[in-house]
């Protein structure tokens, strides 16, 4: 008889000190996709979902994917949107007989009623569900894992890159140790260590710095007989809650003994390497310096801007960078993207070429107020972007600007500042390809998002 399983994707990683709750329209902004059109959708992207479809048609399970939902890094997640994708949830399992529980869920979440938001899911699936029934759940590395999600997931698997690129085959990873656990082959539980610090000193970045040798020893542990998956989570430190920080987890059976005696190794050396870091920070005002003593013919001059990274949940409209940049008078430069709707709305009633005094970005921190111009328009991320693989999320409005750096070299000097409210990238590669720019954006998504053209077509030399 087929086995049933129950699957269900719901992510958020929020930042308690966002001032912008994520409400239900956050979820429907990124996605939110109810049972075959999510499958539709994500079935075969590099995503969870994909990952548990994979593992579903290898041993003929009867799948019922209740929905994908998540919403872009924000504030904390409002109760009524919480309930409102949870409920359908623990709901379907209240209606049917399922053999197991497959979740894609991030680990980070944080409600306005709950530190824990993935634990709560948890709680409530258990109410409904017993305590018998497996749960497996897939988790982003920067989780910040609670004892409560231990102790209801029986498997939990977290992704191994950042920038993350193993979504799917993270979820195949958990679908195969449910599998074996519903074939009553192993009896997998999971522990935790965790690290008292806030996060990985890095990002828990995979590409470089000592996140690579223990993702390596995770490999090799997860040799074992006895170990189904080693997780070695970053944390997140832009939630303010009691569990925040590092972890390591372990899937296994057997000795639990030994196995926290590994976990607690890889624990000791995040901690040990707390001063390591392999970023090097500049302020802004060193960074616009470098910019403007900077040399085209020598490639492009990359900027990314960590402080105003909205992948951490900040709010991508920050104008401090672009102010030293033009306070100091940097040419040739492009900068983005940054967030600003009404200030798309605005230059929308005007032609291209348009001299319009606007007040760019800075909802919490003060705005720039610049003459800009439009030059083009354009839509969503470009369709190969490695980090989703999507094609249909984040889809706004957007404009390129030039902003005028004031004095008397307005526009005769050519252009100067290029920002595209909604998603500079694909407009910024162009730029990017032909002369030195400036592109603000966090230095591990670049790498991700353009692995070869910024380093090669472009012959970047200096990222910042
Ligand atoms: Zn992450």
């Amino acid at each position: 008889m087929k086995l049933r399983i129950l699957t269900a994707e719901f992510m958020h990683e929020t930042n308690t000190f966002s001032r912008i709750a994520t409400d239900r329209q956050a979820f429907r902004n990124r996605y939110y996709l109810l049972g075959a059109e999510a499958i539709a959708e994500r079935g075969e992207q590099n995503t969870e979902l994909a990952g548990f479809l994979d593992i579903g048609r290898k041993y003929d399970w009867q799948i019922d994917h209740v929905l994908s939902a998540a919403a872009g890094p924000g504030g904390k997640v409002t109760s009524a949107a919480f309930d409102w994708l949870t409920d359908p949830i623990v709901a379907a399992v209240g209606e049917q007989q399922y053999d197991g529980i497959l979740l894609g869920l991030h680990g980070a979440m944080v409600t306005d009623f709950c530190e824990d938001g993935e634990g709560e899911l948890l709680q409530r699936l258990r109410a409904v569900a017993g305590d018998s029934i497996p749960i497996a759940i897939t988790l982003d590395l920067h989780a910040n894992v609670s004892r409560k999600m231990c102790a209801l997931a029986d498997i939990i698997v977290s992704y191994k890159t950042y920038p993350h690129i193993d979504m799917r085959e993270t979820a195949r990873h958990a679908g195969e140790i449910l599998q074996r656990n519903l074939r009553k082959e192993i009896s997998p539980r999971t522990i935790r260590i965790g690290c008292p610090m806030l996060e990985e000193i890095n990002g828990a970045r995979t590409d470089s710095g000592p996140m690579i040798e223990r993702i390596r020893a995770a490999r090799q542990w997860e040799q074992r007989e006895d170990t189904f998956a080693v997780s070695i989570n970053g944390g997140f430190a832009s939630a303010d809650i009691t569990e925040v920080g590092p972890t390591v987890l372990i899937t296994g059976e057997g000795d639990m003994e030994a196995h926290r005696e590994f976990a607690s190794s890889l624990a000791a050396d995040i901690w040990q390497h707390r001063q390591n870091v392999v970023n090097d920070y500049l302020d802004v005002a060193a960074a616009a310096a470098i910019a403007a003593t900077f040399t085209s013919s020598e490639g492009p001059l990359i900027i990314a801007d960590y402080a105003d990274n909205p992948g951490a949940g900040s709010y991508g409209d920050a104008t401090n960078l672009l102010r030293a940049l033009l306070d100091i008078r940097v040419s040739n430069a492009c900068f983005g993207p940054l967030v600003d709707g009404d200030t798309v709305q605005q230059l929308s009633q005007h032609e291209p070429g348009d001299l319009v005094p606007v007040k760019l970005g800075g909802e919490v921190d003060p705005p720039l107020r610049r003459s800009c111009t439009r030059i083009a328009g354009g839509t969503g991320f470009p369709e190969r972007w490695p980090l989703c693989r999507r094609r249909s999320h984040g889809r706004w409005p957007a404009w390129l600007i030039r902003a005028d750096r004031g004095g008397e070299d307005r526009w005769n000097r050519g252009s100067d500042y290029n920002s595209c409210p909604a998603d500079a990238r694909s407009a910024a590669v162009q730029e990017l390809r032909h002369r030195a720019d400036i592109k603000k954006r966090d230095r591990a998504q670049i790498n991700a998002a353009f692995p070869s053209r910024l380093r090669t077509d472009c012959g970047a030399r200096h990222c910042l």
